[in-house]
């Protein structure tokens, strides 16, 4: 079963392999700049996972150019506090920002959001016709040959293709699309840290303020949402793929000791709501597109997350990528200037959250941990907040929003067919 490129009628038509955050923005930009666009994502229903998610100035001001950053802000807890403290509780430093015009002085806000909230966001903000969930990706084409690009699939027993001028991947750290579209690139790194995410149930005891804790190898944070959860993680030196039978009773071994709020919010926290997951980075890539595929977020970059930066990341990606296929009808030259805009910046970016895992999370002898606490507690607080806010600074290009968003989209036939799934 096969759906035609779009050349032929001189509209304009995407797939994109993944409907995580970064793919769910990719698809509602590349709609609002004119394009038709179907998201192919392979677990059994679209969603996210059960944690938060930190979005700085520019993640936000990148939904706004899709129209939804206040639909966003609407559902996050603004973060107008930070703290880093010792596992005793000492604080380290302490930034209060109410009543501050954070915006005004340093250029960024910031909000935490669950992840649900902000993927149903996104999710909503697409036909339902363009999402198809469920499918098993078999095969890719980059067009190299002048043929159109193409992805093959399987979905409920029906083998099928789609054809498109552009193949976004947009599926994650351990990309599909990056393993068959650049066979030599070097495999995601594991970095020496697992994490363990988890959101409180609703709690009096929920958290007011945003603070990071470290040991000696160790680290826990707290965030307060908006709707009196907590959405905490916890992170440390490990092996990879080690696991415990009971994470939670593993975390209580750990940090049951550490200062409130950690062992009241480790209470409130059931035992299925624990996530764990090893964390990796992308060694760099040399290019970010090959012919008519590209790729964005994770797939493209992913960074450790010491920076909150990894999704806000993905969210750029994509309002770069629908500014440049509509400054041009030539997808090559469109996507030079996406890698341009997008490389050194991601991977500078990847850099800088390395560098801050091993200075913070994974320090583990006693004296340089000492070490760091002082110089930790000895920065003065608005340098500290310039440091957070150095990468919210960034504003991302103007969209030129097409009048005519109501084109059928290249795999809603197909998607109809296959009882297409959202
Ligand atoms: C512990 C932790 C904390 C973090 N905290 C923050 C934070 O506070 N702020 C922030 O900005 N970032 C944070 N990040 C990073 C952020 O989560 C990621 O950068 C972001 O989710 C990347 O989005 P993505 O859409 O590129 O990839 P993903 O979210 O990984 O989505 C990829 C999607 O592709 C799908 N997929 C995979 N393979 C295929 C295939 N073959 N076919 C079809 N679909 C496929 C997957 O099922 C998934 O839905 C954190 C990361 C971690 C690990």
């Amino acid at each position: 079963m096969a759906s035609k490129s779009s050349k032929m009628d001189g509209s304009r038509s995407a797939v994109v392999v993944g409907g995580g955050i970064g793919g769910l923005t990719a698809a509602v930009a590349l709609r609002r700049v004119g394009w038709r666009v179907t998201v192919l994502e392979r677990a059994a229903r679209f969603g996210e996972i059960g944690a938060g998610i930190t979005l700085l100035s520019n993640g936000l001001r990148c939904l706004d150019e899709i129209g939804l950053g206040d639909a966003v802000r609407g559902r996050g807890q603004p973060l107008l506090t930070l703290g880093m403290r010792t596992a005793a509780g000492r604080w380290l430093s302490r930034i209060d920002a109410h009543g501050a015009d954070l915006e005004a002085m340093i250029g960024t806000t910031s909000v935490v959001v669950h992840r649900a909230e902000l993927h149903k966001v996104l999710r909503d903000a697409l036909p339902a016709s363009t999402l198809l969930a469920g499918v098993a990706t078999t095969g890719i084409r980059t067009g190299a040959d002048g043929g159109p690009a193409e992805v093959r699939f399987r979905h409920r027993d029906h083998d099928a293709v789609l054809q498109a001028d552009l193949i976004v991947g947009a599926d994650g750290v351990h990309s599909w699309v990056r393993a068959q579209c650049w066979p030599d690139a070097r495999a995601p790194v594991y970095s020496g840290s697992t994490t363990w995410r988890a959101v409180t149930t609703p709690s009096s005891a929920a958290v007011t303020e945003m603070s990071l804790s470290w040991g000696r190898g160790t680290e826990f944070g707290v965030m307060p949402l908006v709707d009196g959860r907590t959405y905490w993680y916890a992170a440390a030196n490990a092996d990879e793929a080690q696991r415990n039978p009971g994470e939670l009773d593993e975390l209580r071994r750990r940090f049951g000791t550490w200062h409130e709020p950690i062992p009241t919010v480790l209470a409130h926290t059931p035992p299925e709501a624990v996530l764990r997951h090893d964390i990796y980075w992308l060694p760099k890539l040399d290019r970010y597109y090959r012919d008519s595929v590209v790729l964005l977020g994770d797939a493209a970059h992913a960074m450790t997350p010491n920076l909150g930066q990894g999704g806000g990341q993905a969210l750029e990606d994509a309002i770069v990528l629908a500014a440049a296929v509509s400054s041009t009808r030539d997808v090559g030259t469109a996507l030079a200037r996406y890698d341009h805009q997008r490389r050194a910046r991601t991977q500078a970016m990847s850099r800088a959250a390395t560098r801050q895992l091993r200075f913070g999370q994974q320090l583990h002898a006693a004296g340089a941990v000492a070490i760091r606490n002082v110089a930790v507690a000895l920065t003065p607080d608005r340098v500290a907040l310039l440091a957070i806010a150095r990468y919210g600074k960034w504003r991302p290009p103007a969209l030129d929003n097409a009048d005519d968003q109501g084109q059928p989209e290249p795999g809603a036939v197909l998607a109809e067919r296959l009882h297409g799934a959202r």
